[in-house]
């Protein structure tokens, strides 16, 4: 029997992440090192918004650089993994909520890119990546990281990427900045995902104020609900490059297993 791989869940943040040695991608490559090596990596990113769902079908998936405005070095970031087409016919046989279609446009975005190139810098091992469906709620979505959790006795390392707390509006260009709103928010969500409960983490929207500033558009919170769709109850739960950055952004990353 294959061991069972842990689920992460990365607070992405700033994509120049992808290129800076900070605390950030320092603790990204420490968790790389320290995990068992994976079969392949299922990525489900915030920056993957569709209409139903969809997995990357190509035999090598292109680079998408999906962010604007940054340096030259970080166009020139080439993370030349291969897909897997055995992996996308098994999600795909696995998942009996809905159909999932094989996409050849879509690569890997920088929700995937900029975390993997320092989480496997050698970028051998395959990767499909998974889209989010626009038009279904949080609770669906956390049904499908349960669907997906048998990849994890298959040697398939789910890594979700996105922020629990994102709101690029409210942004305040200092790494060390924090908002009230922000830290406490961060800090329920924590602790919710420590004690397993999971009804607050899929019912976000009923924590007022504090929810609706944290999470002003619901596509960097969702992978979030993926990652604890695919966790087992009472599995241990670590936490990596916590902090909240930029006042509004949380890089707060969860390892389940
Ligand atoms: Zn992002």
């Amino acid at each position: 029997m294959s061991e069972k791989m842990p689920v992460l869940f990365v607070g992405h943040g700033n994509p120049m992440n992808a290129i800076e040695d900070n605390e950030y991608s320092r603790a990204w490559a420490e968790m790389g090192k320290s995990l068992p090596r994976p079969k392949a990596i299922l990525a489900v990113s915030a920056h993957w918004e569709t209409n139903g769902t969809k997995v990357t079908a190509a035999d090598r998936p292109k680079m998408i650089y999906d962010m604007y405005g940054f340096p030259k070095e970080l166009y020139e970031v080439n993370y030349p993994a291969p897909g897997s087409p055995a992996l996308v016919d098994t999600v795909r046989k696995i998942i009996k909520m809905t159909d999932v279609e094989p996409d050849a446009t879509w690569g890997l975005d920088h929700g995937t890119w900029s975390v993997l190139n320092r989480m496997f810098p050698k970028a051998d091992i395959p990767v499909v990546q998974f889209s989010l469906d626009r038009t279904k709620n949080p609770l669906y979505h956390y049904q499908l990281g349960q669907q997906l959790k048998e990849l994890r006795e298959e040697g398939v390392l789910i890594v979700s990427s996105g922020n629990i707390v994102h709101n690029l509006r409210a942004v305040i260009w200092d790494d060390n900045a924090k908002y009230d709103w922000a830290e406490s928010f961060d800090t329920k969500v924590k602790n919710w995902i420590l004690t397993d409960d999971h009804d607050p983490l899929i019912n976000f929207q009923r924590h007022g104020q504090e929810a609706a500033l944290s999470i002003n558009s619901g596509e960097h919170y969702t992978p979030l609900l993926y990652t604890m769709g695919a966790k087992d109850e009472g599995e241990p739960i670590s936490f990596f490059a916590d902090k909240v950055t930029y006042g509004s952004l949380s890089m707060r990353s969860v390892r389940v297993g």
